[in-house]
């Protein structure tokens, strides 16, 4: 089967946007300490598009994918994903829009060390009382390239297979968007590769809808689109980013912060 990425999965469905943040505030903390973590963040991410965030330390890209994916609350403006809106669910509905509809994957593989590999893909089907979809889960499994490890326990495995398998499962209910914080933060250069490849591969083959936030401008040269934040604000983006243009973008941002 032939997957065209930048079509819509499902015609008439949404606007094609797999999830949107609207003026999207958040604070941290009170007085002296408060902390305003995202100031009025309009993002929205494409259907079947690889988006990479980036920005520096403590500009709130961790908290812009917790607040997006569902995984923290937010103080003012609004999320949806898809064409629902995240303000509007109670408790056990958000619950389940994160399992079903979102995949999130952690800079801290967060494997659980008693189960194999595939257990541990399947694990979100399991929790949810589902049965995989046998052909996607397939196709996921051949693309992570561990067909032989698939029955070795996470501590068995080298940093970079087990963050692809951690990928495999955020992959595995087939969600609406996955969000990676980081994931190669741990990870030596050459496993990072992999790991994004295996993303990369995800989005063109399988169709999926990928952020991902990285310190890396070569990471950064996998996604169709950088955006960038800087203290709580989205300050920019670029499109078919390289390395070298995303670097000297950033070049361009610390040159202002010394300068301002
Ligand atoms: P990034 O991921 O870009 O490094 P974060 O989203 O983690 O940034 O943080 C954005 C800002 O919010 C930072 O100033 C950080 O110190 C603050 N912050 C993040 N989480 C908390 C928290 N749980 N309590 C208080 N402040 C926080
Ligand atoms: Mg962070």
């Amino acid at each position: 089967m032939t997957v065209n990425p930048r079509a819509p999965h499902t015609p008439n469905a949404t606007s094609g946007i797999a999830a949107a943040t609207t003026d999207l505030s958040k604070v941290y903390g009170s007085g002296d300490n408060r902390v305003v973590a995202l100031n009025r963040v309009n993002a929205s991410f494409r259907e079947g598009e690889f988006t990479a965030i980036m920005g520096p330390s403590g500009s709130g890209k961790s908290t812009l994918m917790h607040c997006s994916a569902g995984l923290d609350s937010f103080d003012s403006g609004s999320v949806r994903i898809g064409t629902t809106e995240l303000g509007t669910l109670n408790d056990r509905q958000l619950t389940a829009l994160r399992r079903d509809r979102i995949g999130f994957v952690f800079q801290a593989f967060n494997l659980l060390p008693t189960l194999t590999a595939l257990e541990n893909i399947t694990l979100p089907l399991t929790i949810a009382g589902r049965k995989p979809d046998r052909q996607w889960l397939d196709r996921v499994v051949s693309m992570i390239g561990l067909s032989q490890r698939l029955d070795h326990r996470p501590g068995q495995l080298s940093g970079g297979q087990q963050q692809r398998v951690a990928v495999a499962r955020a992959l595995v209910s087939r969600p609406a968007i996955v969000f990676a914080d980081e994931p190669t933060g741990n990870l030596d250069s050459r496993a990072g590769a992999e790991v994004l490849g295996f993303l990369h591969d995800s989005v063109r083959e399988l169709g999926q809808t990928v952020v991902v936030v990285t310190h890396d401008p070569v990471a950064a040269g996998y996604a169709d689109r950088v955006v960038f934040l800087a203290d709580g604000c989205l300050v920019d983006e670029m499109s078919q980013p390289t390395p070298d243009g995303v670097l000297d973008r950033m070049k361009g941002f610390d040159a202002r912060a010394r300068t301002s």
